[in-house]
């Protein structure tokens, strides 16, 4: 969409990345936008000047003079964030009314807009308002809430309102080109991640994270032996299992079953039986020259985190996310 803005989503620590690798890697957002007051201030102090934009606004009129203080751009999407400004003075702030178009998480009905929008205006502490929606179905045009009901409800409800409007999140950007609006919300595709209906390769997306380990041992199984806790994967021939030192307290899904995909010295591999809290094996048999130390790719380089959030039953956003703070973090490139 090469008119619009772009405001940068770095939600949830930018999706397990490390806010302060998103600040520098998107120093060409328009904006950054996030759901975490405390974050959003130490993209402040940490010298972000651009717009950042609250996702899901006041959680308690008590934050007003922290996000008046820091020039935070909150979302106002129920009654009581309205009440929360009406009557406030002080600094002025630019804030987005979020339409409810079908999501049915956060917003006003469209019914409702034009009155919140103009009780927005008329209030001392709003300089501005913007106005925006979210879809459901981006990546599903299947779906009988398309993104073009959403759409439509979205342009009825806001006609002959002079204001800027935020749409597209990465599912509309990659699968509904034709949607067009003023700034735009990317976040998991600035990841290298896909948001469903496509692999990373075929959007031409690159991860930006990396997890990886190593093996820290190697069994060789006999017919009948198994493996872990539960015993769930039991040999049917001599096979050689390597020990990785990643778990589910590292944030790798235990429901992760036999056959989850890995590397193992770049060849790529598979599961075996049940994730540990620290510890996981694979299936040596592609990779006889396999070792200790070893180096096991979990995801990212050469193996797309959609390929074991899907066989895992989740999605690649919340494997990212749920990197825990015991692995240790290098960052790559300048
Ligand atoms: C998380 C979020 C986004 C970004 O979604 P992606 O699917 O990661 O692109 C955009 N808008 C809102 C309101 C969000 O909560």
């Amino acid at each position: 969409m090469p008119d619009a803005k772009v405001w940068a989503v770095v939600k949830a620590d930018a999706y397990g990345h490390g806010l302060l690798n998103a600040l520098r890697a998107f120093d060409a957002a328009d904006g950054l936008s996030l759901v975490e007051l405390d974050r959003a201030i130490a993209l402040r102090e940490s010298g972000w000047r651009k717009p950042l934009m609250l996702m899901e606004g006041l959680f308690d009129s008590a934050e007003l003079p922290l996000v008046q203080q820091h020039d935070l751009q909150p979302v106002v999407h129920s009654d009581e964030q309205l009440q929360m400004l009406a009557g406030a003075s002080g600094a002025r702030l630019h804030v987005h009314l979020k339409v409810n178009t079908g999501m049915n998480r956060l917003g006003f009905r469209p019914g409702r807009v034009r009155d919140v929008w103009q009780r927005l205006r008329a209030m001392e502490v709003v300089a501005g308002v913007s106005l925006l929606t979210h879809f459901a179905n981006a990546e599903n045009p299947q779906a009988t809430l398309t993104p073009q009901v959403q759409l439509q409800r979205f342009l009825d409800s806001t006609a002959g309102l002079n204001a800027e409007l935020s749409l597209s999140n990465s599912a509309a950007l990659l699968m509904q080109s034709q949607i067009r609006c003023n700034w735009t919300r990317p976040g998991v595709m600035l990841y290298g991640g896909t948001p469903g209906g496509g692999s990373a390769q075929s959007f031409g997306l690159t991860p930006a994270m990396t997890l990886q380990s190593e093996l820290i041992a190697v069994q060789d199984l006999q017919a009948g032996d198994s493996v872990g806790y539960g015993s769930v994967f039991t040999a049917d021939r001599p096979i050689r299992v390597g020990v990785v030192a990643c778990g589910y307290a590292d944030g790798y899904p235990r429901h992760a079953p036999t056959g989850t995909p890995a590397l193992v010295d770049g060849v790529r591999t598979r599961l075996l039986g049940r994730i540990s809290m620290d510890m996981l094996s694979v299936d040596l048999t592609p990779v006889p020259a396999a070792k200790v130390g070893s180096r096991v790719t979990l995801w990212g380089d050469g193996l797309p985190v959609d390929e074991v959030a899907n066989a895992a039953g989740t999605i690649g956003y919340e494997l990212m996310c749920a990197i825990a703070p015991r692995v240790r973090r290098e960052t790559r490139g300048a």
